[in-house]
């Protein structure tokens, strides 16, 4: 969602004339983009504008913004307390704000439109937000309160911002949302947008992110089902493999219920990818309701899973961690582990399959399950191809195009 809002600063810089920079000493404005849905991301954030002092120093015509969702937890006043060379912040709540109060600051730029260029995927896949915000209350979660509840965009203002990447050269859309499965305006479903967003001229696939498990119904499972340009692939966190814990975490589902889900999505595109979110160290989390977090690793028979340690968001008393720093390291690290080895495994059953491989090189791209492929010539970016797998290193299959 961060990413997401970066490339929109971004692009409107450059309808008012602005071009990207990485080298700083000739940026004209900084903007720095902030996470806190964990104290790390927080932490990192706070010294990325630390750094920036010296850059004022010697630059002082030179602008420096903080946005984001630690610029909403913080505040503005806080933030330029501590560092008083930061010109504007802006909170993630007030992120669309950006464009008029901030960039009016810097003055037109001579330079006119200029174009486009993904910051963080390759020029094939663009980014549309079609829902902001979180309605639900995951005990341990931050967004909600930084972010605020879900407000789903109109479909006509996701078709237009599809439609416009599309049309500006991109091939596969991922729309996002939190919850992003819940989606509703008016009479119109998440499957229904699904729909309309496939029809438009261009799309060689759809990704979406991050549905939440309790959304799914079956008019989704059916267009699974019967749409291959939906990708083979879904981000879907579980967080826990232990119903104490999650029924704790508030998510809605049990164990069961997920493994169900899985075997419904699966039995619908039975070549579906799934990866998914742990966190490790939950208050009160026990040795078993770690094993059964651990044993679900297999279970889900998942493509990928980022692991978190459980980092506190609120002074509640009832949420401070309980597992010691160290416990907490052990488990993250036999959960790292067991992922490593089963991602290893859903990797090699992918094996002598044949992929469709959209490339961003003529060497390199992604399948439907976003498996990374390599080839050794052939491939065209911004093309869908046939790839028979041969083998795989790392974490990448290598193959030839059919
Ligand atoms: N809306 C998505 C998740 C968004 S947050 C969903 O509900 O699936 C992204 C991930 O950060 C979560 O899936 C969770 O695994 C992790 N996360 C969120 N809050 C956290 C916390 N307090 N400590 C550790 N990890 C956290
Ligand atoms: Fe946070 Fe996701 Fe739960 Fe919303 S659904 S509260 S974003 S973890």
């Amino acid at each position: 969602m961060n990413e997401a809002d970066s490339e929109g600063i971004a692009a409107a810089f450059r309808r008012r004339g602005y071009t990207l920079t990485d080298d700083i000493k000739k940026a004209d404005a900084v903007v720095v983009n902030t996470c806190t849905v964990r104290q790390k991301a927080e932490d990192k954030a706070i010294s990325q504008i630390g750094r920036l002092r010296v850059w004022k120093e010697k630059r002082p015509e030179g602008k420096v913004f903080v946005v984001g969702c630690a610029a909403q937890k913080l505040g503005g006043k806080n933030i330029k307390h501590r560092f008083p060379f930061v010109d504007e912040v802006v909170g993630a709540k007030s992120i669309e704000k950006f464009e008029d109060s901030l960039i009016a600051q810097l003055g037109p730029s001579p330079e006119g439109e200029t174009e486009h260029q993904n910051i963080y995927r390759s020029p094939q896949t663009a980014y549309t937000t079609v829902m902001r915000g979180c309605s639900l209350k995951c005990s341990y979660c931050i967004v909600p309160a930084v972010r605020g509840p879900a407000v789903c965009l109109s479909p006509e203002a996701v078709l237009e911002d599809a439609a416009a990447k599309l049309k500006a050269g991109a091939k596969e859309i991922v729309l996002l949302g939190q919850t992003v499965n819940s989606y509703k305006y008016g009479k119109t479903t998440f499957s229904e947008l699904l729909k309309k967003t496939l029809a438009l001229p261009g799309l060689a696939r759809l990704r979406f992110m991050s549905p939440h498990p309790v959304y799914f119904d079956d008019a989704f499972t059916a267009l699974l089902a019967s749409e291959p340009k939906l990708a083979r692939h879904m981000h879907l966190p579980v967080q826990s493999g232990s119903d104490r814990i999650l029924r704790l975490m508030r998510r809605g589902y049990t164990r069961g219920a997920y493994l169900g889900l899985l075997e419904r999505l699966r039995g619908a595109a039975p070549d579906l990818a799934v990866s998914t979110d742990f966190i490790v160290g939950y208050p009160g989390e026990t040795e078993q309701d770690f094993a059964d977090t651990l044993a679900l690793v297999e279970e889900g028979r998942f493509s990928l899973a980022y692991c978190f340690k459980y980092s506190p968001r609120t002074d509640r008393p009832e949420m401070s961690a309980t597992i010691s720093e160290a416990e907490m390291e052990a488990r993250l690290e036999k959960l790292l582990a067991a992922v490593k080895k089963n991602s290893r495994l859903v990797l090699n059953e992918r094996i002598g399959k044949i992929e469709e491989v959209l490339f961003e090189t003529e060497t390199y791209g992604r399948a439907s399950g976003n498996f990374a492929v390599r080839v050794k010539a052939g491939g065209t970016p911004g093309k869908v191809e046939k790839v028979l797998t041969a083998g795989a290193e790392k974490n990448t299959l290598n193959g030839k195009i059919l």
